[in-house]
């Protein structure tokens, strides 16, 4: 069995808590590791170490920072089908997507290489006479990233990246459930040249969370998990003087006008509801189907879900892998059983015909959903997909706006007019015109509003940079240079 331990200092470090979690292969339901649960006081040597590495990190040169970063580019790049193999194992979702969250992890890192020209301030000359004023931007210290299982590599590349380009020192709790990653994560960024201390991972729970949160050293928290934890995050990390940026749960609504195309709406909503089983902070799950179409979408949907390929995510051709663990699993049967008993009519039920082992359930198309049932409500989080009738664009549109999530949401129409509307009108942080699952590339910023985000800075691109940074202003005179040198190496940069 595999024994997962934290990464501190450059090194791994076996707990000593005696606390341990079990992980497991959820497309055979057998344990594969047990993972280190830390104490406090390993959190404690983890910061401790991040506090050591800070003074030389935050000094070296930008020109080296973005070396190492573009050093690390090259070696997520090499060992992209390592790193999504570890993540398919511990996670389930299929190669094909563990892939593709290897690349959209890899994309922030690639926005990180590009630091110098980031990080730069404002400069203005002779703001009084003989006076210049200046803006700089300087790292906080040591950050933390507390992370969820559904992208145990890309949402620690969306914190890590930018966190370090910027000069700070990072702790990384990853999820329990597929903790491995992150110590590969850990060995890479070694290879690539940063420094022992400047990037260490303690494994755990909320022992170790709460500690982080406690610990006078933190300057600033990112995270990313479900809302009530977002919130508790929030509140208990301001509280304590930190800088906390958390990013809740969410359900994403697609709102099918009568003018789109039915064909590519019932394409995107496949692959948006049920892709990674439905385990993605910007899976749809709910649609919004016009009245004139709405026959015609359920149908189309409901004959495309024989066609999705639910196996082990290890073997090719498939499409979609289990859920996480049996529980979570269980949670999700629970929600499709409890559909009818409320009114919703069950198309497709996605609780026959799973395969024995592992932790699966086939797509689930959920109809004549309304907003007062438990699956609409809840995030549920696994392959449901829920239509709600609407009779056009308000009556969709307020349906969203009055939903407490505001994470993605997408439109399908014909009818710029009307896309153009709905980008003026919604109350959501990221929105798709025609493009289902609408995650913004690694230099623009990623995040929800209402309660799927707390706190006022989005997560990674030109957000992220200034999350993890504060602004110096800085007001100068100087008399005449009376001294001066002569050199005639050729000007370096380190
Ligand atoms: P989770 O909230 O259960 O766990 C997230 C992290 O918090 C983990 O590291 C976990 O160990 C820790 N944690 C759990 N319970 C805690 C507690 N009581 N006290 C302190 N720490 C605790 O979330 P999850 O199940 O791992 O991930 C799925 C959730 O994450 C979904 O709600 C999904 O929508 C959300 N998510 C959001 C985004 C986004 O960008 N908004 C992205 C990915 C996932």
């Amino acid at each position: 069995m595999n024994k997962i331990s934290h990464w501190i200092d450059g090194k791994l470090v076996e707990s000593t808590s005696g606390r341990s979690g079990a992980v497991f292969n959820p497309a055979t339901g057998e344990q594969t590791g047990a993972v280190d649960l830390a104490t406090a006081e390993e959190v404690d040597a983890a910061v401790a170490a991040a506090k050591a590495a800070f003074p030389d990190w935050r000094s070296t040169s930008l020109s080296k920072r973005a070396e190492i970063m573009f050093r690390m580019r090259e070696l997520v790049d090499a060992n992209r089908k390592e790193i999504a193999s570890l993540l398919t194992a511990e996670h389930g979702k299929v190669l094909t997507d563990s892939l593709g969250e290897v690349a959209r992890g890899l994309e922030n890192i690639e926005f990180a290489c590009g630091i110098p020209q980031l990080i730069k301030g404002d400069y203005s000359e002779q703001a009084a006479t003989g006076i210049d004023v200046y803006s700089i931007r300087q790292p906080l210290g040591v950050v933390a990233g507390i992370t969820p299982f559904n992208f145990p590599a890309m949402v620690p590349m969306w914190m890590f990246a930018n966190a370090l380009a910027c000069g700070n020192t990072f702790v990384l709790k990853p999820s329990e459930k597929d903790p491995s990653v992150s110590l590969l994560m850990a060995e890479l960024l070694a290879q690539a040249g940063l420094p022992a201390g400047c990037f260490n991972v303690v494994q755990g729970d909320k022992v170790a969370v709460d500690r982080l949160l406690a610990h006078d050293d933190i300057a600033a928290l990112s995270f990313v998990g479900s809302t009530p934890i977002a919130k508790y995050i929030y509140e208990t990390g301001t509280a304590n003087g930190k800088r906390v940026q958390a990013l809740g749960g969410a359900k994403n609504h697609m709102l099918v006008l009568g003018d789109a195309d039915v064909d590519m709406a019932a394409d995107a909503a496949i692959g948006a509801g049920y892709g990674s089983a439905g385990e993605r902070c910007m899976a749809i799950s709910v649609v919004l189907a016009s009245e004139s179409i709405a026959d015609e979408l359920v149908a189309k949907i409901a004959d495309r879900i024989p066609g999705v390929k639910v196996g082990p995510g290890n073997e090719a051709g498939n499409e979609m892998g289990p859920l996480i663990t049996a529980e979570h699993r269980d949670k999700v049967r629970g929600y499709v059983s409890n559909a009818p008993e409320e009114g919703a009519t069950l198309v497709v039920d996605g609780r026959a015909d799973v395969p024995a082992d592992g932790y699966f359930l086939n797509p689930t198309l959920l109809d004549h959903v309304t907003t007062d049932m438990a699956c609409y409500r809840d995030e549920i989080f696994g392959p449901v997909l829920s239509v709600v009738r609407v009779k056009g664009y308000q009556d969709g549109l307020d349906v969203i706006n009055a939903n407490p999530y505001a994470n993605g949401t997408a439109i399908f129409t014909r009818d710029g007019g009307a896309a153009r509307q709905f980008q003026f009108d919604v109350q959501v942080g990221m929105v798709g015109i025609n493009v289902p699952v609408p995650v913004p590339v690694s230099y623009y910023s990623f995040g929800g509003w209402k309660s799927s985000l707390f706190g006022d800075t989005h997560m990674y691109g030109p957000e992220g940079v200034n999350f993890y940074t504060q602004a110096k202003v800085v007001t100068s005179r100087w008399p005449d240079p009376s001294t001066s040198t002569i050199d005639l190496g050729f000007p370096e940069t380190r």
